[in-house]
């Protein structure tokens, strides 16, 4: 069972909320001058990307530690020990939504040289085109009915138990240091044989998800607007191959 966790605002959890807070101010104030000095709306397009990519990364890998540090003080407040380890990757098999598209930007700079860049690509486009059949399949079984579709789709998905391309044969991350928050936020109260389709809505699996603030979410809300001309996807899957596409455009002649 998926569960919103919200958490008492400890000292620790304060200081690392004012933390993200600083990291998301700084950056919004740098994107607002961009567009104020372009005379745009927005700051980030395809023809300034390739010059503001350095910066991308560096304000994306700190927005990454400070949200690491937000769980490190976040987690110790449950009273049962959280079950998640390393070679599990049971998770891993869910189609990974809301990313923000300077993590996706950033997971693509860093993709984009690997050897295996052809696999990935070619193994999220077999996932894109699985999700959106399963979405597909149930608008036209369930067109009259007023549920999440996207929700059951996800769901659907999970079910049919595609690991993620990005996971190595012992169930590790292969891109672990700037995976998305997305793949941080997950957990378990119990045992990881619990964290698969047959047994995540019952009541013996107790997985979790940790959001962040709403104070933090709007302020990520805010410099995402600054990205909207790229119209990148909230799918990891999907904003890859929309970053693939760009290669020519955006990343040729990068290093
Ligand atoms: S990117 Fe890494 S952590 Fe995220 S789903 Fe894929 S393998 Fe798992």
């Amino acid at each position: 069972m998926d569960v919103l966790q919200e958490y008492f605002p400890t000292k620790s959890i304060k200081r690392a909320e004012a933390r993200l807070s600083s990291i998301l101010y700084k950056e919004q104030v740098r994107l607002d001058k961009i567009s104020l000095d372009l005379n745009r709306k927005k700051a980030i397009t395809q023809e300034n990307l390739l010059i503001e990519l350095p910066f991308i990364l560096e304000f994306t890998a700190s927005y990454h530690e400070a949200f690491m540090e937000f769980l490190k003080a976040a987690l110790p407040q449950h009273q049962v020990k959280i079950k998640c380890g390393p070679h599990c990757g049971n998770c891993c098999h869910h189609y990974p939504m809301s990313i923000a598209p300077f993590e996706l930007i950033s997971f693509y700079a860093k993709i984009r040289e690997s050897e295996a860049l052809f696999t990935y690509m070619n193994a999220c486009f077999f996932r894109v085109e699985k999700f959106q059949s399963l979405l597909e399949k149930l608008k036209n079984e369930k067109s009259n009915e007023e549920q999440d579709l996207e929700e059951l789709a996800l769901h659907s998905f999970y079910e049919a138990w595609h690991a993620c391309p990005f996971i190595k044969t012992n169930e590790s991350c292969n891109v672990y240091s700037y995976r998305p928050v997305t793949c941080r936020m997950y957990f378990s109260e119990t045992s990881p044989e619990y964290c698969v389709p047959k047994h995540l809505q019952t009541p013996l699996n107790r997985s979790f998800i940790v959001y962040l603030p709403d104070a933090i979410e709007e302020a990520i809300d805010e410099i995402t607007k600054h990205y909207e001309d790229l119209n990148l996807s909230e799918s990891l899957y999907e904003g890859l191959l929309q970053m693939n596409a760009l290669e020519g455009k955006v990343f040729y002649g990068a290093v």
